[in-house]
This record gives structure tokens, sequence and C-alpha cells, in this order.
């Protein structure tokens, strides 16, 4: 029996409530007045505040509050989570549902846009809220638990040979209790042409306690390859406890992957993305995708233009092994694939 095996044998039994995680993203910041207490700032530091947004609540877990820094209006992480007043600035081009998932949706909260792949909405929920996010005006209630529609959804995929990689996503996926995801595990494995797993989340990046011993032995023992994609968009978003749950998810052997929104105010800058590549690779973690923003109601003050994106990259380019560089991309509606810029 692996070691994983065993793992899983020994904490399957442990009661939820013991889980340090679930406790620590109940105590998350959802008000902006705690947040800036904490970070020993005042309303009046940030003249462009939203005290009290009406949709898009602010979210922040405590550990990822820990790591702004202290007395900063500007912070690079700060600025991610802060809702402001021009988010209610109306801009052309900029709108509730970018990337029109529409057209691909097979039901049952399964989008198939390119080929091999398929994602699946796990469930709508995320342990934070970014403010520049497509999924701001999204909900997902209508869907149903991931549970309830795991069965129809893996007969449409067990009936599309096609499909090798099963993509979870949200949301974030990993806010799906061990028990959940181990169903979900299980039954993609005994789908005979399914060959990957893909998982997409931040939370090892904002809620690091959740990469629990079991979601580890979960994720080695399905015999399924399995790609973590999480997202970081600034080098010091990945403090010492997210190169701890990196490093435990890689030794379950996790391929590790980073995925990034390129922010104006936040990365829009090279030294920020040389040193985040070099950040990720302390973690085990390569540089997958560098996303131009989608055109997203609420977001356009993070916009940054083609052309100065472009101009970034040849920079770092120009510093960077090839293994470090990002893959500049955009997402265009009916595209058969993320378009490089
Ligand atoms: C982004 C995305 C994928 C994954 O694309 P990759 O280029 O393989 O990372 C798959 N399905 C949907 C619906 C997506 O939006
Ligand atoms: S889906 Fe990802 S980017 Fe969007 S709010 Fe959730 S964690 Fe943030």
């Amino acid at each position: 029996m692996c070691r994983y095996q065993t793992i899983l044998r020994m904490v399957s039994g442990k009661p939820a409530e013991t889980e340090s995680w679930k406790r620590e993203l109940a105590a998350s910041f959802t008000g902006v007045s705690a947040l800036l207490a904490a970070l020993g700032l005042k309303a009046a530091d940030i003249p462009d505040l939203d005290p009290n947004p009406a949709t898009f609540r602010l979210l922040v877990p405590p550990v990822f509050a820990g790591l702004m820094r202290m007395g900063d209006p500007d912070d690079p992480l700060l600025r991610q989570v802060l809702p402001r007043l021009i988010e209610q600035a109306q801009v052309d081009g900029y709108v509730t549902d970018p990337v029109d998932d529409r057209s691909a949706d097979c039901g049952h909260g399964l989008l198939r846009k390119y080929g091999g792949r398929s994602l699946l909405i796990a469930t709508g929920a995320c342990a934070i809220h970014c403010r520049y996010c497509f999924r701001r005006h999204f909900t997902y209630a209508s869907l149903g638990t991931v549970r309830s529609r795991l069965d129809a959804a893996s007969e449409h995929i067990a009936a599309d040979p096609s499909v090798s990689e099963l993509i979870l996503s949200g949301g974030d996926p990993l806010l799906l209790d061990d028990r959940t995801l181990e169903q979900i595990v299980l039954r993609l494995a005994t789908i005979g042409h399914m060959r990957r797993l893909r998982i997409h989340t931040r939370l090892p990046v904002v809620l690091p306690t959740r990469v629990t011993e079991r979601l580890c032995a979960i994720l080695a023992s399905s015999g399924l390859m399995t790609v973590v994609v999480i997202h970081a968009n600034h080098p010091r978003e990945l403090g010492d406890a997210a190169e701890q749950a990196l490093f435990d998810l890689r030794r379950a052997g996790v391929t590790l992957l980073n995925q990034s929104v390129l922010l104006h105010g936040v990365n829009d800058d090279p030294e920020t993305l040389c040193q985040l590549s070099e950040r990720l690779l302390q973690c085990g973690t390569l540089p997958y995708y560098l996303h131009q923003l989608d055109p997203v109601a609420g977001a356009a003050h993070f916009q940054v233009s083609d052309h100065d994106a472009i101009r970034l990259i040849e920079t770092l380019r120009q510093q960077l092994p090839g293994y470090l560089l990002p893959r500049l991309v955009r997402e265009i509606p009916g595209a058969a694939s993320k378009m490089p810029l």
C-alpha cells in the first residue's frame, strides 16, 4: 500500500470540524473597515473607497491580509481586494459576461470550449473576492451542488472519448470538502479515457492550510496525472505557508503551474513580474499564463494596454530563462484556445 493510501485511511475518519482551514475561512474579513483597521489604515487614506459595496462584498482570509504591508494604501495585495467607487463607472466595452460561456455550456456545470478538455464548475464560491474577476457578476445558485450534478456530468464525459482532461474550476474547487473531492476524483478515475485532472485554485495562495494531508492523499492515489494551477499575481502573495502547501502538493506528485492576471498598479512592471517568476520557482511552480484582463464591468481601472503588455513581456524575455516566462494570452469568446498576444 502506498504511503498516501495509508494516510487516507488514517485521516478519513477525522471529523471535518477539526480542519483548521474551515475555521480560518470563517474568520475572514468581510468588511472594509475591519480590514483597514487591521492594516493600520483609515478610510480617509483611500479617497476612492467604496465602504459598502452593494454587490460582490469584500472577502479576504486572515492569512492573505497578513501578507499586506501595514499602513500602505497602495499595497498591491490590498488593491486586488479593496472595493472602489470607480468600479461603478460605466466603461464602453466592459460587460457583465465578457467571456460568454453560454455557447460552451454542456449542462450540469460542464463547459466544453477547447479540444480534449472539459471544465466542470465545482462550486461558485471563492475564499477571496478579487475585484478584477469576471465572476463578480455571476450567480451560480441555479447550478445546484456538484454532488447533485456529478452523475450526469460524468456520464456526459464518459460518452465523449476525446476528453482526456477534466478541469475543476469555479469559483474555487478546493472550497469543496475532502469527501466531495474524493467522490469526484474516484468517479473520474473510473472513466477509461480520462488521463488528467486539473484543478484551478487560489487556495494554496490565500488559504494554504486548505492543503491538508488528506487532500494530498486523495490527489496522489487517484491514478490520474494531476495538475494544480494556482493563481498568484504578485511575489508577496507567496508567503512561507503557501510555499509549504505547494511543497506538500509536489511531494504528492502534483505538477504545479501558476496563472496571473496583468493588473495595473499590482504587477504591471518588469521587476514585479520577474520576482514573481523567481518566487514561483522557489515554490516549485512554473509560470503558465499571464492573462490580459477580461473586460468585465467594474474592472476597467485594472486594464493594461496591449501595447504595454507586449512591451512588458519583451522586457521579461531578456531577463528570464524561457521556462520562467509566462504566456501572455487573452480569452476571446468563440476562439478555439486562449489567444497569444
Ligand atoms: C481556460 C479554459 C480552459 C483551459 O485552457 P488551457 O489553455 O488548457 O489552460 C478549458 N476550458 C475552458 C472553458 C476555459 O475557459
Ligand atoms: S474565481 Fe479566482 S480570481 Fe475570481 S474571485 Fe475567485 S479566487 Fe478571485
